[in-house]
């Protein structure tokens, strides 16, 4: 089929021209201007959108393999490996660079560290960038990142995104689930808890709220769903709450999607409440042509890139969720997206190959010892992401 016009049912579609998102991309990945310098905390999941969109689009061959190498170095240097004397559970990735100080005098070094930490939301886009540009994550140490997301967990099953405090709420338990799925292992990370917090949110309208209380919300709902897949525990909601559940996901079509009822409907809500569907295997419920319609409307043919509204302006964020919202409705040219990882099919398989690498070498090393050494007991089968998660091998 032919890239420039889609042809759903008769009628002659909008073409989405990838070659100029590619482009945009790329230029969020070369310079950004200096009216983002307010952005520098969150760099990582500008760097995220871009280069996980590349890779939606099949266009990461853009980026020249010295350049995709410069990405990964970039993110492996806000990483952040806690001490457990000084800085203990604090590993992560962080957004920016900049309280890593370059200096000769030890004592600024050392204050510095004070002020270095990983952040959930920054450690889970730092790995899925570090999966989607091939990276074997062997630089990660994967009990001690999922030691730090255990330390972020609040009493009430929540997670905070630092160690040093922040809000906690649902945002916050999808990275840590996405973290302990991307990683094989969960360590002590409470899923009974998190599977508490989780449904507590439901609300009297059937989605998901942020906290205990607060709106329903399709963002909160997409983070509930898949940290529920993601830990293995969506089989726990009965029949009759899925149900409910995708009506309110239903109801939330106007043409596009809107996330919450008599909001604006927005680009990024194809792939919110888009994904949320696939994750409940309900999407082909959904209106195709009309889905379609909304973003195409907000593609800029000009500089590319893809807005909330029609007539505003693209960015990063709503360009790489436009595209994961096209690439459900199996838009040509565009890769196949894993729903609750928000990455692609080919990132996730790549992940995928790693665990089992991980399996195989926890398995040679208790040939080795007798003794349980830390790497045996990180792929210990209740540990472990891939005994626990089936469901996501049927989407
Ligand atoms: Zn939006």
């Amino acid at each position: 089929m032919s890239h420039d016009a889609l042809n759903i049912e008769g009628v002659k579609q909008e073409p989405a021209l990838l070659k100029k998102h590619a482009k945009f991309f790329v230029r969020f990945l070369n310079l950004l201007p200096a009216r983002l310098a307010s952005h520098d905390s969150t760099r990582g999941t500008i760097a995220f959108f871009a280069v996980c969109g590349l890779d939606v689009l099949n266009s990461l061959p853009l980026l020249t393999k010295e350049m995709q190498k410069d990405v990964i170095e970039w993110i492996y240097g806000g990483l952040v490996t806690s001490n457990p004397e000084k800085q203990p559970n604090c590993s992560g990735f962080q957004g920016s660079r900049c309280v890593n100080i370059i200096s000769d005098d030890e004592q600024l070094q050392a204050n510095a560290k004070n002020y270095q930490w990983g952040h959930l939301a920054m450690t889970y886009t730092g790995i899925g960038i570090l999966a989607t540009l091939g990276d074997d994550l062997s630089r990660i140490d994967r009990k001690s990142i999922v030691d730090g997301v255990a330390a972020v967990q609040r009493p009430d099953g929540s997670f905070s995104a630092c160690v040093d405090g922040s809000e906690n709420d649902m945002r916050f338990v999808f990275c840590a689930a996405a973290i302990c799925h991307m990683l094989d292992y969960w360590g002590n990370v409470d899923k009974e808890k998190m599977f508490e917090f989780i449904t507590s949110c439901i609300r009297y309208d059937n989605g998901f709220s942020q906290y205990l209380e607060g709106e329903a919300h399709g963002g909160t709902t997409f983070c509930a769903l898949a940290a529920l897949e993601l830990s293995g525990q969506l089989h726990r909601l009965d029949v009759a709450t899925i149900e409910n559940i995708k009506r309110w996901l239903i109801f939330r079509q106007v043409n596009g999607f809107q996330g919450r009822p008599n909001k604006a409907v927005d680009t990024c809500y194809s792939f919110w409440i888009g994904a949320a569907l696939r994750i409940l295997g309900a999407f082909e419920l959904i209106d195709y042509e009309e889905n379609r319609a909304y973003i195409m409307e907000t593609q800029d043919s000009i500089v590319g890139g893809f807005s909330k509204w029609p007539q505003s302006t693209t960015d990063p964020f709503h360009t790489y969720f436009g595209l994961c919202g096209l690439s459900f409705m199996n838009e040509p040219g565009l890769s196949a997206v894993m729903p609750s990882l928000n990455i692609s099919m080919r990132a996730y398989n790549r992940l995928k190959q790693l665990h089992a690498q991980w399996q195989v070498e926890s398995t040679d090393d208790r040939f080795v010892s007798n003794n349980k050494s830390a790497s045996s007991k990180l792929n210990s089968d209740e540990n472990s992401t891939s005994v626990t998660s089936p469901l996501i091998e049927a989407q």
